[in-house]
Formats: C-alpha cells, sequence, structure tokens
C-alpha cells in the first residue's frame, strides 16, 4: 500500500503531500458546504482541497477558489453597474 502512495505521489509529480488531503487533491468536509461561505447540511461531502486547491502539493497550491469566486463577484458587479449606465446613456428617458 505505501508502494501504491508512492507510486501516486510521484506519478502526480508531488514532493510534499498536502497535509489535508495527503496528495489526493480532494477531502472529505464535514458538511455540503465543502470550501464555499455557505451554511452546509450535515453530511460528509467530497470536494477540492482547500489547502492545495486540488494539486496535492504543499508547496505548490494551485490557483485558490475562494479568491477566484470573491474577483468573479466583483467583476459581475462592474459588469452590472457598466452595463446599466451604457442603457441609461443610450435611452437618458429610461429611469432605471
Ligand atoms: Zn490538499
Amino acid at each position: 500500500m505505501e508502494d501504491f502512495l508512492e507510486r501516486f505521489l510521484d506519478w502526480r509529480g508531488i514532493e510534499t503531500p498536502c497535509k489535508r488531503c495527503s496528495g489526493a487533491g480532494s477531502y472529505g468536509y464535514g458538511n455540503t458546504a465543502t470550501w464555499h461561505y455557505d451554511i452546509g447540511g450535515s453530511m460528509i461531502t467530497w470536494g477540492i482541497c482547500d489547502l492545495c486547491w486540488g494539486s496535492g502539493d504543499h508547496t505548490r497550491p494551485w490557483p485558490n477558489l475562494k479568491v477566484l469566486e470573491d474577483e468573479l463577484g466583483a467583476l459581475r458587479k462592474f459588469k452590472n453597474k457598466v452595463e446599466k449606465r451604457e442603457s441609461k446613456e443610450a435611452d437618458p428617458t429610461s429611469n432605471i
């Protein structure tokens, strides 16, 4: 079994296995919210590891999905503002 784990880590190119998922890249969360901020139900749910973000390597994490999700939310808000402004400019009589 140890030989299998070593081969698995080697196959994934992992030098320092993640302390949370041991190199798997996914992790059994204690609720259904997994890595999201939401309130989750009381079920073990598998999701992407929120320590290495799927890389499985402690020293080389993949992009942090929480940060990306926050930035995407900010971009969506900005896009809505721009679109509202543009539609106002196109039709100054409309009252949005
Ligand atoms: Zn991990």
